[in-house]
């Protein structure tokens, strides 16, 4: 072994001025106050990646989780740490490259969500093609996306619902004690199908089957977490006293969670940002299908850069729950659009963003 390799100086190619990779906190402001069981706030920071090479501006984002550990500063700081030796790989063999990202951390996966969207992004702009073209889909199939809407007194509900009025799907927060009082808020002035997300919130499997057997007869065509992750044999006993599908959602996580979520659940909502990226996302939609479950693409609070790259693989999915970036109020580009509450990916090349 010569001197220089023992100093790890013979494997590095000398990078042209444009090959950089870099990251940075954006802040969200949002529309209205949001409120699920887990949090109540105005704005939301994200993490913004960029990759630049040969002229050309790959871009992705991460929402980091907080009940992880992760913030919209440690997803920076994860990036910086990996972005010497990210700017000097090969990204012809991307696959290969995102699986060396991932394994840089045992943790940080907004962040590596947010790298691998930037390298989708930048690949499928090299090749010249949208990014959903590097996996055959055609954007035809991308399904019918809800709006959510947030908990909040009877009256904001009944504003919000009519403010959604070009949305043919609903979805609604459930899962604190007014749950009846949300949802014949809503019903009050529309009869368009509702998905209801329980985020954890029921606690008892009784209370949760005596819930979702109510729900049944307001039109609810499912239900997302009714109980909190960890309890799947309760939840498998839920599931066994109910008539409409139950979505994983917080118990679902990454690819190896979803085995064992097969007799528990009909379904899993998969959300890039805890996903590891849009690589992860695509293991994950295509092991739940083998498994026989629904599969679902849900989100963060997120600009457009991140549904935009969430919706490349949503011609792939049953439901499509990417709303994050209309409930911001300074969305920084243009991507994703919503035509009658159907999703219509961006014509251009790589995440198609302007
Ligand atoms: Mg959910």
């Amino acid at each position: 072994m010569t001197r220089r390799s023992l100093l790890g100086l013979t494997a590095l190619p000398a990078l042209a001025a444009d090959e950089t990779v870099s990251a940075r906190v954006q802040r969200l402001q949002l529309k209205h106050t949001w409120t699920t069981v887990m949090s109540s706030s105005t704005y939301r920071d994200v993490l913004y990646t960029t990759i630049r090479r040969n002229g050309l501006t790959g871009r992705g984002e991460g929402a980091g989780i907080v009940r992880y550990g992760e913030s919209a500063e440690s997803g920076v700081a994860f990036v910086n740490r990996i972005a010497p030796e990210l700017a000097r790989m090969d990204l012809r063999h991307f696959g290969k490259v995102i699986d060396w990202v991932l394994a840089q951390s045992p943790a940080d996966w907004a962040a590596k969500a947010a790298v691998d969207i930037a390298i989708h992004d930048w690949v499928a702009q090299r090749r010249g093609i949208p990014v959903h073209a590097l996996w055959g889909l055609d954007p035809q199939d991308a399904p019918l996306t809800t709006f959510s809407i947030g908990i909040d007194k009877a009256e904001v509900i009944r504003q919000k619902v009519r403010e959604a009025e070009a949305y043919p799907v609903l979805k609604v927060k459930v899962g604190l004690a007014n749950d009846e009082e949300v949802i014949e808020a809503v019903r009050s002035v529309t009869r368009k199908p509702l998905r209801v997300d329980a985020n954890e919130g029921w606690k008892d499997k009784d209370e949760a089957v005596r819930k979702i057997n109510w729900l049944e007869k307001m039109g609810v065509e499912f239900i997302e977490q009714p109980m909190p992750a960890h309890m799947l044999d309760e939840q498998r006993y839920v599931r066994q006293r109910v008539h409409i599908p139950i979505i994983a959602d917080e118990a679902c996580l990454r690819p190896a969670d979803i085995p064992r979520l097969a007799t528990a659940f009909d379904g899993v909502n998969i959300k890039i940002d805890k996903a590891g990226g849009l690589l992860q996302g695509y293991r994950m939609i295509q092991i739940a299908r083998s498994l026989g479950l629904k599969t679902m693409l849900g989100c963060m609070i997120s600009s457009s850069i991140a549904i935009t790259a969430a919706a490349q693989l949503s011609p792939l999915v049953d439901y499509a729950d990417l709303d994050g970036n209309l409930l911001i109020g300074n969305d920084p580009v243009q991507g994703i659009r919503v035509v009658q509450g159907r999703l219509t990916l961006p014509a251009g090349n790589g995440l198609g963003l302007r």
